[in-house]
């Protein structure tokens, strides 16, 4: 009989214990699942609001340019505007939907990337050039904002021939750089980049106004903006980074953010890339010219880089110009002397003699010869520099085609 009761009054305790236990664990299991369905439905609200808030500022962003669109076309039809005002409407014109186009643009790349409909596209082409296009595209801003903006490859031009998903790249550099621009209330950016064995790294910085620590680890979410009101001051649509992210994901890169509240960001991104098998690069791309009828005109062209001077040959071609080539400072005032020149392009930073003294020693000898500086740096150091020497005008590479022949123009005359 006591052995029977040892017996039930051990299956009892083991059934007991048994029951603690699983009691127990399912306590354990109820509240991981209760944590995991509370995360679940603050990520699924955050997303809800996300999305909310970016279809309020997606309205927003359509209807300031719509604005500017609709509004300056009606002035220009019905308010007999002067030849000053039209061309003052047809900028905001222009200004607007190409701001109207990066919404839709982002909104269609995003797209993409979630459906993944987003290939990598493989191509050959210059650095430098895509670097050059999307600086271009903000150069007006950033010369009507006076944006401190410096400029700084570290690389050789002949050497900057790649192989990778230009488009992403480009898309990649244009968002950081708008966002630079958007955000920098000091007005200072620098855009820096290199190549080095098989990866390409591009920096943006700006001494703006910075992101929070906690916001660092957010900010790359879609439709993500800073609840910061500076920041909501500057318009956008939170799709920005999450494209530069998703792009640098699938090019097998890494960006990385340091910032500090009210100091500024900087945005880094490497990239692998490699190098294209044949050895001829890309002749680099020029838009068409206007025709001019210059034939008793000849320039010179003073520049190290020999890709540079048949850009700006190639970009007059239909002007009837002579053009010459000086590679230096040096050959610059040999050239000057035997030729006299009706206008002189002179590149800042050459070989042997830079433009700055060669400017001087050609001033002296001819004080009446115009010259044009021409820099790779924006930096407005040398820029107030040479206004302040006198040059006649100061150009930032990337050098525009339209641009250079509307400068000539000023000097040449419209022969058209
Ligand atoms: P958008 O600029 O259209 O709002 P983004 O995805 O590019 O969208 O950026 C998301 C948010 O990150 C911005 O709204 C802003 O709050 C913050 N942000 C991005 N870049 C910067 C920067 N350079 N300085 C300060 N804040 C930034």
């Amino acid at each position: 009989m006591q052995t029977w009761g040892n017996i039930i009054f051990f299956i009892l305790i083991v059934c007991l214990i048994t029951t603690i236990i699983f009691i127990l664990t399912l306590r354990a299991t109820v509240k991981i699942k209760t944590r995991d369905f509370l995360l679940a439905k603050e990520k699924a609200e955050m997303a809800d609001r996300l999305k909310t808030a970016f279809l309020e500022n997606l309205s927003h962003e359509i209807r300031t340019p719509m604005n500017g669109i609709i509004g300056f076309s009606d002035l220009l039809k019905y308010d007999n505007p002067s030849k000053e005002e039209q061309s003052m409407y047809i900028d905001i014109i222009q200004k607007s939907g190409r701001q109207l186009i990066s919404v839709i643009d982002n909104i269609i790349t995003i797209s993409q990337i979630e459906t993944g409909h987003s290939d990598f596209t493989m191509s050959n082409f210059h650095l430098s050039t895509i670097i050059n296009n999307v600086v271009t595209e903000y150069q007006e801003t950033i010369t009507s904002a006076n944006i401190d903006f410096d400029i700084e490859l570290n690389f050789d031009e002949t050497d900057d021939f790649i192989s990778s998903d230009q488009n992403k790249i480009s898309q990649i550099i244009n968002n950081l750089l708008n966002n630079a621009i958007k955000f920098s209330e000091d007005k200072k950016i620098r855009l820096k980049c290199s190549i080095s064995n098989d990866t390409i790294t591009i920096i943006v910085e700006d001494t703006g106004i910075g992101i929070s620590q906690t916001e660092q680890e957010i900010i790359f979410n879609r439709f993500y903006q800073s609840d910061n009101s500076l920041s909501k001051k500057y318009g956008g649509t939170g799709l920005g980074l999450s494209i530069c992210k998703a792009y640098v994901d699938m090019l097998e890169g890494n960006i990385t953010l340091s910032s500090t509240v009210s100091k500024g960001s900087t945005f880094t991104v490497v990239i692998p890339i490699s190098y294209p098998k044949e050895t001829t690069p890309l002749k680099k791309e020029i838009q068409p010219q206007k025709k001019h009828n210059w034939n008793d005109k000849k320039i010179l062209v003073a520049e190290d880089n020999k890709s540079n001077f048949i850009l700006i040959k190639e970009a007059c071609k239909q002007t009837g110009l002579t053009i010459d080539h000086a590679k230096n400072g040096k050959d610059a005032i040999k050239m000057q002397r035997s030729n006299m020149y009706d206008l002189i392009f002179m590149d800042i930073k050459m070989p042997i003699l830079n433009g700055f003294d060669a400017y001087v020693s050609i001033k002296k000898d001819f004080p009446h010869a115009k010259i044009i500086a021409i820099s790779a740096y924006a930096y407005n150091d040398k820029k107030r520099k040479a206004r302040k020497m006198g040059f006649d005008e100061y150009i930032t590479k990337p050098i525009r085609p339209l641009h250079l022949i509307k400068v000539l123009e000023e000097y040449f005359g419209n022969s058209n």
